[in-house]
Order: structure tokens, then sequence, then C-alpha cells
């Protein structure tokens, strides 16, 4: 392998870059063209090496025919001239006229030359039994093992060599001791050659396997160079632009920001005063967030300088704080900051990496409890700066990311705030520059501390210089930051009955914006949350949410989550109002079940016909829900109407196990009523008792499961949950008996002889939808309801007949007496029965 490695770094590379493409285009014939022409260049030079051997050995071995073969001298010394000179005239070629000769026909010729001048020596020396055949095998030995190449060239030279020494030596009549002799020799020249012929072969494939290893190798680094030259390149010119870029942006906004401040001279009214402060506010936020970035290629492209002075950094920290603090309470607590705390630092810089620590300590706590501490600690040699809150904190496997560009912690709780992810990093690149280093300690839920090391440099109390008074483009906060909190319901110009918009933002300038948009059409209120959001639609009913999506405390999907869970929310269309444009936000938003998405920044009357659209939607819907409703309520009390048309419980039509109380009631003489009364009269009569007997159960929230002619069966507790069940259905007969009796005394003038009987038992039964697709019926099954049947069916007029099962539960309340064992249909055994009398007093 050594061999190979020192061959390829003095081949010819442009030779490689030639196999190199050969292999890209993976074509096997020109790859093998290109390990040939590598391979030859190989040859030559192991040839070199092999011919300068050959021409040191051929001397040398002089001393050798001088010991053993003195009396052959002559004949020897000439044959190895001619040895020499052949050598010679072959090595000249390779080395002037390599191109002429190939290497295989030098290494060949090389093998012929020598091993031809010693076979000639072994017929000088005695043929056969000459020792100098051993030098065949030197020969054979040197060339395969310094020139490992090209079996086939090894296979001639070894052929033509054998054939020649085998048929000059055998020329003569051979004696019985050649022939052993010879004989002998063969064993050894011939496995030589095998052996040797099988090694260069089995070399020659490793070398080839190499040789597309190393190629492979090559091209992948190349690659992998070439696409990190494209990035840096790209990286460049992404700094690049964004420094050019940012300029470009910050002259209009520095315009548009001398504009607003003149405006605001020029003693506006107070609306307008509130749109250019609103105006203002943003165009700083912009040019903050853009100096931002033109910072970040600053330092991308090494041109960041510092402008270090001896400053007091506890005025500097006392001068950015202010920016914080609020004119209702302060929420920032200092130490060290009485004495000066001399360091030497760019003031400018060091006002940007404070302001972002407390920016973050700010955003990333609560509004109203979030506290903040800032600590200067002045040490020998080093300042130590710590900003520290009590807000959300920070995971503890994500702390070392956040100093990382465009990183936002992962995670529900922070991505609803908004951000660049921009400024640690700038922080940190700061401070770095300063020579300083940054460290943040944060606890999940009870805070972060950030604190900042700097080293004093040259500074000193007395040569400490003034801080410049120069205005820093910080994020201006909005009145509402300040304690300020939003009004419920802004007043709408036009007083009426206008539909209610809930506008959910957590910044105050876009809520002051919607409520500008929509205060001509719609009356408008506001939360700044999502929390506080849910509460005033619990609280207000709007017809309509508009919600931005990232916030603190409740995002705008967490808020949309509860809206659709609150039975009484869920029909209330909500739009999504987002930063977050492209086509997977939308698809996102309508997922997550949005009634529409609106990408900021949007068109007034694009919003205005969105609004507008899903408000006419829901009036519509409304419309038809009462109309259901009404329709619906003909056969149903109304609260069941309203729980079926909300689908508020869609459970309770599937099949449950609950408690109940029944109730039957049916009219006595009835039977022999209608046999002789006219339908006329007979519908008057039915109605007149189902009217007063349906309104009692409406007014104990009984549920009506079944009308059939004179009979009525009342449910307690389903579907409608009513606590006390029971007590609400002997109240309940109790009413039903009394009216029955002024019924009774009217028809009885009437000539009419009508009273009805009552039946109550309680007990668990199974209830549900019953019946099929096209008629379908809510019922009881259980013994519970065919007790009450058979009691009412043995209860005379004014008889209120319970079982004891439900006497049990009504005890407290009501007077009854027992009336015995009754022998009902449907039950084994005779049934305890008791008449309720009354009310106990
Ligand atoms: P931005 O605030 O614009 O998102 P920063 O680089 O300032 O970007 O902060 C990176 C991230 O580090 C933030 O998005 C936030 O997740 C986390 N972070 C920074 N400061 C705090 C803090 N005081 N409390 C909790 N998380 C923080």
């Amino acid at each position: 392998m050594d061999s190979l490695t020192s061959t390829s770094t003095a081949a010819d590379a442009g030779s490689i870059s030639r196999i190199e493409q050969a292999r890209r285009s993976s074509s096997e014939p020109e790859l093998t063209e290109g390990y040939q022409e590598w391979r030859s260049r190989f040859a030559a030079e192991r040839l070199r090496v092999l011919y300068y051997l050959g021409l040191v050995a051929n001397p040398v071995f002089i001393a050798a025919d001088v010991l053993l073969y003195r009396e052959h001298l002559h004949t020897l010394l000439v044959i190895r001239t001619i040895l020499e000179l052949g050598l010679l005239v072959c090595f000249l070629f390779l080395v002037r006229a390599v191109a002429l000769v190939r290497p295989n026909v030098l290494l060949v010729l090389w093998v012929l030359i020598g091993n031809l001048c010693i076979s000639q020596m072994t017929i000088e020396l005695g043929g056969f039994p000459s020792q100098y055949v051993n030098g065949l095998s030197l020969v054979f030995l040197a060339a395969a093992v310094i020139v490992p190449v090209s079996w086939r060239s090894h296979l001639v030279a070894q052929l033509v060599i054998l054939l020649y020494y085998y048929g000059a030596n055998s020329l003569h009549a051979l004696t019985p001791a050649e022939v052993n002799a010879a004989i002998g020799n063969s064993f050894f020249l011939v496995w030589t050659c095998v052996a040797l012929l099988f090694s260069v072969s089995m070399y020659e494939r490793l070398q080839r396997a190499e040789f597309q290893a190393r190629l492979s190798e090559r091209h992948a680094r190349e690659e992998l160079e070439t696409s990190h030259r494209k990035l840096l390149e790209l990286d460049r010119l992404k700094s690049e632009f964004f420094a050019n870029i940012s300029h470009e942006l910050r002259t209009p906004l520095t315009l548009s920001l001398g504009a607003f401040k003149t405006l605001l001279k020029l003693a506006p009214t107070s609306l307008g005063e509130q749109v250019i402060q609103s105006g203002l506010r943003n165009t700083s936020r912009l040019l903050f967030h853009i100096n931002e970035l033109l910072d970040l290629a600053k330092f991308d492209s090494g041109r960041a300088e510092l402008r270090k002075s001896c400053i007091d950094l506890a005025t500097l920290v006392r001068s950015v704080a202010a920016n914080f603090e609020s004119s209702r309470k302060s929420r920032i607590h200092v130490k060290g900051l009485s004495q000066p705390v001399a360091i030497e630092a760019d003031p400018h810089q060091m006002k940007k990496v404070l302001y972002n620590l407390l920016s973050n300590a700010f955003k990333f706590s609560d509004p109203d409890e979030g506290q903040v501490w800032i600590r200067v600690n002045g040490k020998e040699g080093t300042v130590e700066l710590e900003v520290e809150d009590n807000g959300i904190g920070i995971p503890g496997d994500q702390l070392d990311r956040i100093f990382d560009r465009f990183t936002q912690v992962e995670g529900s709780a922070t991505r609803q705030y908004e951000g660049s992810g921009i400024g640690l990093a700038l922080v940190k690149e700061i401070v770095t520059l300063h020579g300083g280093i940054i460290a943040v300690e944060s606890a999940l839920g009870r805070g972060s501390t950030f604190t900042i090391t700097m080293p004093r440099g040259k500074a000193n109390p007395d040569n400490i210089v003034a801080l410049e008074d120069e205005e820093m483009v910080t994020i201006p906060r909005h009145r509402e930051t300040d304690g300020e909190r939003p009004q419920a319901v802004a007043s709408s110009p036009s007083i009426g009955n206008l539909p209610l918009v809930l506008a959910v933002d957590d910044n105050a300038d876009m809520r002051d914006y919607l409520n500008q948009v929509l205060r001509q059409r719609y009356r408008i209120a506001s939360a700044s949350d999502g929390a506080e959001g849910l509460k005033q639609a619990r609280a207000l009913r709007p017809d309509l949410i508009l919600t931005d999506v990232m916030m603190p405390r409740m995002s705008g999907y967490d808020l949309l989550k509860a809206v659709r869970a609150d039975g009484t929310l869920r029909s209330i269309p909500v739009i999504f109002l987002t930063a977050r444009a492209g086509a997977d936000a939308h698809v996102e938003s309508l997922e997550a079940g949005a009634d529409d998405y609106i990408a900021k920044p949007f068109d007034e009357n694009e919003l205005l016909a969105r609004v507008g659209n899903l408000i006419r939607a829901r009036a519509q819907e409304r419309e038809l829900i009462e109309l259901q409703k009404e329709k619906i309520a003909r056969f149903l009390p109304p609260h069941l109407a309203e729980m079926i048309i909300s689908g508020e419980r869609d459970d309770f039509l599937k099949g449950h196990r609950t408690e109940i109380s029944v109730l039957f009631i049916d009219l006595r003489g009835f039977s022999a009523f209608a046999e002789t009364a006219e339908p006329e009269e007979l519908m008057t009569v039915l109605r007149q008792y189902q009217t007063e007997m349906g309104r009692l159960i409406s007014e104990y929230h009984g549920t009506l499961e079944r009308f059939a002619g004179d009979s009525m069966m009342v449910f307690f507790n389903d579907p409608i949950p009513v606590p006390n069940h029971a007590e609400q259905a002997v109240r309940m007969a109790i009413a039903m008996r009394d009216r029955m009796n002024e019924l009774r005394a009217q028809w009885n003038n009437r000539g009419i002889d009508l009273g009805a009987g009552i039946g109550i038992s309680a007990g668990y039964a199974t209830l549900g939808v019953i019946g099929f697709e096209g008629r379908k019926d809510y019922a009881a099954i259980g013994p519970v309801t065919n007790l009450a049947a058979r009691l009412c069916s043995e209860a005379q007029h004014g008889q209120i007949l319970v079982s004891g099962r439900f006497l049990q539960l009504v005890e407290a309340l009501v007077c009854a007496e027992p009336v015995g064992n009754l022998t009902l249909k449907g039950f084994h055994q005779p049934v305890p029965a008791y008449t309720v009398t009354g009310l106990r007093n």
C-alpha cells in the first residue's frame, strides 16, 4: 500500500483529474483507461528503481565470479559487460524517451537482458548444476517485487527465459547428474515464477480497488469543498445584501419618523395624535429591527468596531432602565448603582446589550406580576452585570441554543411571543467583542438570570466621561403597557344593536387599528391575550372573534380550542389574524377550526368584507336555529329542544344508565266518556287536560316522554339532569292532582265525569334513542317505567300511588300511607305501594 501512496502523490495531477472525470461519468471503460494510464506512470517510476538496482548489482556480482569461478572470469566479464550495456541502453530509453517505449516492454527487456546473460553464464559454468541458476530466481523476484504490475509481461519474460535456459543447457548430451540438477532446478524455478505471477496479479487487483476508493474519496472531498465554498459565498452575499438593504430601508424610515414627529407638533386632534403616535411607535419598532439586522451583518463581515471610552456603567444602566419604567408602578429593582462603576466599553453597544436583556425580561414575564432585578457588581479588573426576571424561564436543554441566531425556545409557552431571535445573538457578539462573557441560569416557570462579566479595561473612576445624549432607537411602548387596560367594549359612534366583534391581540396598536377600521359597522370589544379574550367572550357572547395567533399566556390556537369546547360559545365564528403568511399557515388555521384567516398586513376592505360575511352567515344560522327550535318546541319541552339543536349533549342520545323518577298519569272514566261524547267535545277536553298537565311538566323540569291519548309518561333526571328528581316528581304529582280537582269540578258542571290517577316510581333504567332510521324514539328501558304505569292504573281519581323505593327518596317531604301489597302485571311478587296524601308541613 505504501508504494501506491508514494507513487500517487507523485503522479501527474492532470492525469488524476482526467481519471476522476472518467469516474464521475461512471463509465467502466473510461475508468479502466484512467487506471491504465495511472499504472503506466507508476510502472515507469518503479522501473527506474529496478534499472538502478540492475546496473549496481551486476558489477557487484563480479566479486562472486572472482571468488567462485576465477578460471571463467574472462568470459563472465564479457557477459557482464554486455549485460551492463544492455541495461544502460534501456535505462536511457527509460529516462530520455519513455514515450517511445512502453514501460511493459522495458520491464520485459530488463528481465530478459538480466536472465539471458545469467543463462549464458550457466552454460559457461557447467550447465544445469551451476549455482548461478539462483540468479534467474533473483531477477524474477526483483522484477515482481519492485514493479508489481502487468503479470502478463512477467509471464512472457519468464517463459522466454525458461525456454532459453532449458534449451541452451540441453544442446549437448546430458549426464544423469545434469538431468537430476535440471529437474531439481525446474521445481524451484517454476514454482518461483508461479508464486510471483500470482502475487503480482493479486497486487494489481488490490491496487485497482484502492485506486477506485481513493478516487471516490477525493471526489467526495472535492464536492464538499465546492459546496462549502458556495455556502461561504452565499453567506457573504446574504450579509452584504442585508447590509445594503438595511441601509436603504433606514433612510426612508428615518424620514418617516421625522415626519411623524413634526406632525405631532402641529397639535392634532386627540384621534389624530393617537394615530400619529401609533405610526411613530411602529416605525421606530421597524427601525429597531433593521438596526439589529445591520449590526449582525457588520459582525459577519468583520466590520464591527467598538468605540470604547471610559464610562460609568451605573449611569448607563439607569438611562436604559428608564425606558422600561412604567408611570404607574415600578417593576425594576436595582442594586449596586449608587456608586459609579467605571468600565472601558462602547456605550452605544452596551446600551443595546442592556436594552435587549431588559426587553426580553419584560416580554417573557407576566404583564402584571413580572418583576426585574438589575445588579451591577464591580470587582477587581471585571464588572458583573446581572439581569434577573421572574418570568416563564427557559428549559435546561435549550439554554445553549438561545444565543444562536434566529433561535427561539421551542415549546408552546414561548412560541406565543413575537420575536426575531436576533437579540441574544447580538448581545453575545457585542459582549465577546468587548472581551467579556455572558452566561444564563434559568428555572422553568420561575425565571431567568443573565450574567455578563466584562473586563474593566483601562477605566478608572477619575477619567469617566459623560454619556452622550444620543437618542436610542428602541421599541416604544404603548400606553397600555404602562398599566392602562383596554376598554372592555369600545363605544361605537352609532348606538344601536350593532353586532359585537371581539378583537384579541397583544399589540395595543393593532387593537386600536382594528377598532378604527371596524367601529363604523360594529361594536368592538378588545382583549390583550387569549385568556382575557376567553373571559370577554364568555361575558359578552360576541358575534365574531378576531384574534391574533401568537400571544402571551394563551395563544390564538388555545383560545379557539377553548371557544369550540364551550357549548355556549361554540358557534361564534373565529377569524385568525396573523403575521405568518403562506399556504401552510392558512391550512393550519383552518385545520385548527378557525372560520377564516387573514394575513398581516391586510387590506381594510378585505377585513371588513370577511368580518361582514361571517357575521351575516352567523345571523342567518341563528335565525334558522330559532326556526328549528320553534318547530321542535311544538313537540318537545323547550329546554329539550334547545339541547337537541345546540348539540350540547349529543351523548344523551346514546344508550346510558341513569337513575330516574317516572310519573304516569291517565284519566279515569275516559273510555266511557269517549264512547258517548262528540268528537269535538272529546278533543276539547283532552286538549285542556294536556295543556294544563304540559304546563306543569315544563314548570317542574320533567320530560314528557309519551302522549298516548289520555295517558302521559314523564321522566325526571334524563335527558336533563335534575338533582332532586324524586322531589320534583312528587311536587309535580301533587300540583297535577290539585289542578285535576279543579278541572274535574269544571267538567262535572258540564256533566262530564272524569278524574285522574297518578303512579310514580324511581330506579335505574337504560335510556337512549331506539327505533330505526325513519322513526326514532327516546325511551327508558327497565322495570321502573312499567312499575309507574301499573301503579297509575291501580290509582283512583286523586290518588298518587308510589313505590316503596320512591317513597324512601321523598319520605322527609311527603306524608304517605301504605295501601298494602298490590299484585301488578309483569311483577312476580306483590309490590308494596303507598298513597301520598300531601306535603309535610
Ligand atoms: P427574541 O426575543 O426576538 O425571540 P432573543 O434572541 O432575544 O430573540 O431570545 C431568543 C429566545 O430566548 C427567545 O425567543 C426566548 O425563547 C428565550 N429568552 C430570551 N430571554 C428570555 C427570558 N428572559 N426569559 C425566558 N426566555 C427568554
